[in-house]
């Protein structure tokens, strides 16, 4: 008995505990609904958890009196970082996609959910050799994360580097199969469909896990029936308020100058990058540096749940990758050695 009223008295201590962390944690903001505060670091979360879990009480113990007057304090310990002076990440919001919203200031106003000099790294067009995994070195160096677009049809033939960018920490959506404007004429509603569905499947396909449900439309052509589309896949849309338009730089310098000089106007927001850009790469070691020194804050976003890629494009897809072969025959029986 004694035993069955400590329990129920350290659990009451627990919810206390999870309580004051859950307040600790919340943001009082309007948009929290879809963009939740949930820690700045993963192990924070584990040692709040580990704190919040009954002690054990001796069979001799006085439980009087078990609940204390004020709940403790979790303690804050960092994710180990081996550069004191990191960029690192200051918050980390969880993203109900529920309904698809729509984020980045350029198209979408309605959730504004980045305090002012705070800003969302993202990189589109990868996974490319060499670009991807140095703008990860960049990013691992100064203990951050982004948010990662890739292409289907780049995830399949590099999906090892996809592989290091998800082992790595940051999210990954999709940004199409083969990058096409899903806004042209052309494009028929299920030709859109194919582009996102496929996009994603290839991502799932290279990670052999689920994508976040994460999607930036090429060239940032929003089309309306593939906005429509996503909204009814509970897929969040990412356009952005900041376009460092990296692709037309001539060197990593105006990269630099340019996401600086723009960020500087708006305050905060979503960065528009490509790991697929040679002069990206080079730019992100020196650009974090001085995100650093301008005294900006990373905010990583992440999916509060995985994306459910379709069965019907999982399978095409892997079909596709293989070429149908009609022979079952053995090798022995199709290939002899005549002469040695
Ligand atoms: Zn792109």
């Amino acid at each position: 008995m004694r035993n069955a009223l400590g329990l129920m008295l350290a659990s009451v201590g627990a919810a206390v505990v999870i309580a004051a962390v859950w307040f600790w944690t919340s943001s009082p903001r309007a948009d929290s609904a879809v963009a939740a505060t949930v820690g700045a670091a993963p192990a924070e979360r584990l040692a709040a958890t580990a704190s919040a879990k009954p002690v054990p009480i001796p069979e001799d113990a006085d439980v009087t009196a078990v609940i204390p007057a004020k709940p403790p304090v979790p303690p804050q310990p960092k994710t180990a970082c081996a550069n004191p002076d990191a960029l690192g990440v200051s918050r980390v919001v969880e993203i109900d996609t529920t309904g698809g919203p729509g984020f980045g200031f350029a198209h979408f106003k309605q959730l504004d959910f980045l305090a002012d000099k705070e800003i969302v790294l993202t990189f589109d067009d990868g996974p490319w050799p060499v670009n991807t995994p140095s703008v990860l070195k960049a990013l691992a160096d100064e203990c951050t994360k982004a948010v990662f677009f890739p292409i289907g049809k780049h995830a399949t033939y590099h999906p090892e580097i996809l592989k290091q960018v998800a082992a790595a920490g940051h999210s990954v959506g999709a940004h199409t199969w083969s990058h096409a404007n899903l806004n042209s004429q052309k494009m028929t509603e299920q030709q859109a469909k194919d582009e996102i569905e496929k996009g994603f499947s290839a991502v799932k396909l290279a990670l052999g896990a689920a994508p976040s449900p994460f999607f930036r439309f090429p060239q940032l052509q929003h089309g309306a029936a593939a906005m429509t589309y996503l909204g009814t896949r509970n897929v969040a849309i990412f356009s952005c308020d900041v376009d460092s338009f990296d692709f037309r730089a001539k060197d990593a310098t105006q990269i630099i100058n340019s996401v600086l000089t723009k960020l500087e106007k708006s305050g905060k927001g979503i960065i528009l990058m490509h790991d697929f850009q040679r002069h990206t790469a080079e730019a992100l070691p020196l650009l974090l540096r001085r995100l650093k020194a301008g005294g900006y804050k990373v905010v990583q976003m992440k999916a509060k749940a995985p994306l459910q890629t379709l069965a019907e494009y999982d399978d095409a897809l892997v079909k596709d990758m293989k070429l149908p072969v009609a022979s079952t025959r053995p090798v022995n029986n199709v290939v002899q050695t005549v002469t040695e």
